[in-house]
């Protein structure tokens, strides 16, 4: 059997951490298994879903990397849903309801004082067709509601919780249809589940409860039921995610110089008991990701260690990965040089700024002050064709005696304004004779 999973965003705000690790964990399962990947927008809800945001969930699934191999779109399914729904009413697993937002209200509060679970209670169903045709004829609209079979325990056996089981006496029957006509999104997502072929539902433990009900909602459309495993929700190094960190989005990541290699292989083993890997892409990723690797307990999302991740990715990426990205003529050679030392790719202008100056050197005292004088002595007659830094620190050697610290120290001081950095045996060539004397001389 193909493996089905599908990344079903409502477009009412842009992509965050959980949701980009909901759709990563679902493409990874297709790709380990060969399957297909869908991407269903759903945007039932037509007053809060922007077309805006729809744009902006494919442009982050691109920039991350997520291809899918079909869109689906709910707002042009409606037809469908309908023809489902009259299915359900004619088996009488919907019902018409009139109660008011205050009215339920009421009756929770009333349950709740009493000790009881504030479920619904069910009193529409007891209303007759005459009570149904006076309504319609003083222009109210029904909401309605999806009847639950109290008569069948709920269950399915999670790939991440383990088996599950519900009393569905405990819920209440979910209102699927608003009375201005407007879907709720659980009624359509499993008419679009059994539709696509959907096997393997993997979403975060905030849906749970709604696939308890939708089990149900599968068994009464027919007999397809897909796979469920929730993983345990995202947290912060300190318990709860931080509102901050929860609505970090594609666009500030990339933004604060993320590449998506390093939010993908951190989101990818978070929750898992494997460790985090820089040099491991999404494909590798796929090839071992496993539903079993997965605990319950809180999956913790560090943003140090993103910046760790991030810094593993940059000091591997090849030149033509970021070639666009960096200052106009810094070639291949000079990345491979500064890569190392980047945990960002735009910290490459830094590099680039010291290799071509100018730059501001230390002050250095009058002993210093000579041996550099010494240093551009030897650098003006040092070989420059194959190794000049290990040509010039020789002959420096021999002619100062000094060795260590106090030889190389100063060097890379005076040629890059700085204490430490990038190799001076590869940094040396890209500034170049002429430059490095002048610098040493000043
Ligand atoms: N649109 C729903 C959401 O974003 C889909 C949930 C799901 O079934 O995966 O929460």
């Amino acid at each position: 059997m193909t493996i089905v999973t599908r990344f079903a965003p409502s477009p009412t705000g842009t992509l965050h951490v959980g949701n980009i690790r909901t759709a990563l964990n679902n493409w990874l399962l297709a790709r380990r298994h060969g399957g297909r990947f869908l991407l269903r927008i759903d945007d039932t809800d037509a007053e809060r879903s922007r077309e805006e945001h729809v744009h902006a969930i494919r442009a982050d699934l691109a920039w991350l990397g997520l291809d899918y191999d079909d869109e689906q779109r709910q707002s042009a399914r409606f037809a469908i849903y309908q023809a489902a729904m009259d299915r359900l009413i004619a088996d009488g697993r919907v019902y018409r309801c009139y109660e008011t937002q205050a009215e339920l209200d009421l009756r929770r509060k009333v349950l709740l004082s009493r000790g009881l679970p504030p479920i619904y209670d069910r009193a529409a169903l007891n209303l007759t067709d005459a009570d149904h045709a006076a309504r319609a004829a003083a222009g109210e609209a029904p909401h309605w509601r999806f009847l639950l079979d109290h008569d069948t325990q709920i269950t399915w056996d999670d790939g991440i919780r383990g088996p599950q089981t519900f009393d569905p006496r405990t819920m209440s029957d979910p209102v699927v249809r608003r009375a201005d006509g407007s879907w709720l999104y659980m009624l359509p997502s499993v008419i679009d589940d059994i539709a696509m072929g959907v096997t393997d539902v993997l979403r975060g433990e905030d849906h749970v409860s709604n696939t308890a009900t939708q089990v149900q909602m599968f068994q009464a459309l027919g007999d397809h039921m897909p796979h469920f495993a929730h993983a345990a929700l995202l947290t912060g190094t300190e318990g709860k995610l931080s509102k901050r960190l929860g609505s970090l989005g594609v666009a500030e990541l990339r933004e604060s110089g993320i590449e998506p290699e390093a939010l993908i292989a951190l989101l990818a083993r978070l929750g898992t008991s494997d460790p985090v890997d820089p040099a491991l892409d999404a494909d590798h990723l796929a090839g071992a990701f496993d539903l079993s690797r997965f605990g319950r307990a809180p999956a913790r999302f560090d943003e140090l260690e993103l910046e760790r991740v991030n810094a593993g990715v940059i000091h591997r990426l090849p030149f033509a990965r970021v070639a666009d990205r960096l200052p106009a003529g810094m070639d291949e050679a000079t990345w491979l040089t500064i890569r190392p030392n980047l945990t960002r790719v735009s910290e490459a202008a830094d590099w680039w700024q010291v290799i071509k100056g100018p730059i501001a050197a230390p002050d250095f005292d009058a002993e210093t002050r000579a041996f550099l004088t010494e240093a551009a002595a030897c650098a003006a007659t040092s070989d420059w064709t194959q190794d000049p830094w290990s040509a010039l620190t020789a002959m420096l050697k021999d002619r100062t005696g000094r060795k260590g610290k106090p030889l190389f120290l100063p060097l890379r001081q005076a040629l890059t304004g700085m204490d430490h950095g990038p190799d001076m045996k590869a940094l040396l060539p890209l500034i170049g004779r002429d430059e490095a004397l002048a610098r040493l001389l000043t």
